[in-house]
């Protein structure tokens, strides 16, 4: 007997809208012509969802932050001129993102892959938990770019990265997350994000969720990377 399919997860997407400051612009007719505006928004906030939260049909008692926030009433994309590349911005209920026309032209080579790697980093912002904006950025930046990651848009030049900081950002801090998500089992990062909830920053969430301190945890996973190295050298 062929198994049950899971149904999707309905997830409280919020209405999304579209503002474009300047059709003429190139970067607006590579945008429209490279994404559909509607589904690259919904995929970004599903990922979101994904990544960061559990589903309502998952027991409470299984989930790690099963109530992904109903608050976002609305999330609007605008594409104007702009120095840089894209952010998030906007209250509670109404959430923006600014992305850049003139980064999007820059990109046309691999429009579609940027573009919705640059959406769902954005998005993700709009939907994690920030411990009431006391959390490091660069862990803020790590979240949302392991969700991007995830996906699987991450850009080519993205490589792991060891070093001093565990919260140096970007894709050190989402490769970090990976491999904890990887060492400590599925919902590490749910779980990680649902202690960001409402509560300042302590960086005791990570021996809460995983048994080990950051920074010990930074340890082995840089030994790790310096061990594969090693290995490929040799192959
Ligand atoms: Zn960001």
């Amino acid at each position: 007997m062929a198994p049950t399919p899971v149904p999707e997860p309905e997830w409280p997407v919020p209405r999304l809208s579209l503002r474009i400051e300047d059709l003429a612009h190139p970067g607006a007719s590579i945008f429209l012509e490279a994404v559909n505006p509607l589904k690259a928004l919904r995929a970004a906030v599903i990922a979101s969802f994904t990544w960061l939260y559990t589903p309502a049909t998952v027991p409470k008692k299984l989930a790690h932050s099963s109530c992904p926030r109903h608050a976002v009433h609305t999330l609007t994309l605008i594409l104007r001129h702009m120095p840089g590349v894209a952010h998030a911005t906007g209250g509670v209920n109404n959430k923006e993102i600014h992305f850049s026309l003139d980064y999007i032209a820059k990109s046309a080579g691999r429009a579609r892959h940027e573009i919705q790697g640059v959406l769902t980093h954005e998005t993700v912002h709009c939907f994690q938990y920030n411990a009431l904006d006391s959390c490091p950025g660069g862990l803020i930046e790590g979240v949302a770019d392991y969700v991007r990651l995830r996906t699987g848009f991450d850009p080519p030049h993205w490589k792991q990265k060891g070093g001093d900081d565990w919260d140096a950002g970007y894709e050190t801090t989402a490769y970090f997350l990976a491999w904890l998500e990887e060492r400590y089992g599925d919902g590490t990062v749910q779980e990680l994000n649902a202690r960001l909830n409402g509560v300042p920053y302590d960086a005791r969430i990570f021996k809460r969720t995983t048994g080990r301190p950051v920074a010990k945890l930074w340890r082995i996973y840089c030994a790790h990377l310096e061990e594969r190295g090693s290995q490929q050298r040799v192959d």
